[in-house]
C-alpha cells in the first residue's frame, strides 16, 4: 500500500526491485481580489457562482486562501468576466 506524498517522488524497494514511482504534483489555486479595484459589478459571481459571491454591497466575495483544483476552470473563467480585473487566479 503506497502512501500519496504531494510534491514528492518516491523510490521504493520490493523484493529487490527498485521502483520510481512519480507522484503528480498536487495542483493549488489561490484566488487573489483587490477590493480596491472591485467596481461590484457581480459578473464573477454570475459567471462562477460555485466560487464567487458578492456582499450586500455587491463586492467579491472570494475564497480565503487557496481553492479545490477542480475549480480552477470556474474560478479562472469568472476572474476573466471581471471587468476592471479586480481577481487574479495564481
Ligand atoms: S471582482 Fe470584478 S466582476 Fe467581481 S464583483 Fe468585483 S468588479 Fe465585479
Amino acid at each position: 500500500m503506497f502512501t500519496t506524498v504531494s510534491r514528492c517522488c518516491a523510490t521504493l524497494c520490493l523484493d529487490g526491485v527498485t521502483v520510481v514511482v512519480l507522484l503528480r504534483k498536487e495542483e493549488i489555486v489561490r484566488i487573489v481580489a483587490d477590493l480596491e479595484v472591485c467596481q461590484s459589478f457581480a459578473l464573477c459571481a454570475l459567471t462562477a457562482p460555485e466560487v464567487y459571491s458578492n456582499d450586500d454591497d455587491g463586492y467579491v466575495i472570494a475564497p480565503n486562501g487557496d481553492v479545490a483544483p477542480e475549480l480552477e476552470g470556474p474560478a479562472l473563467e469568472g476572474a476573466r468576466m471581471c471587468p476592471v480585473k479586480a481577481l487574479r487566479v495564481e
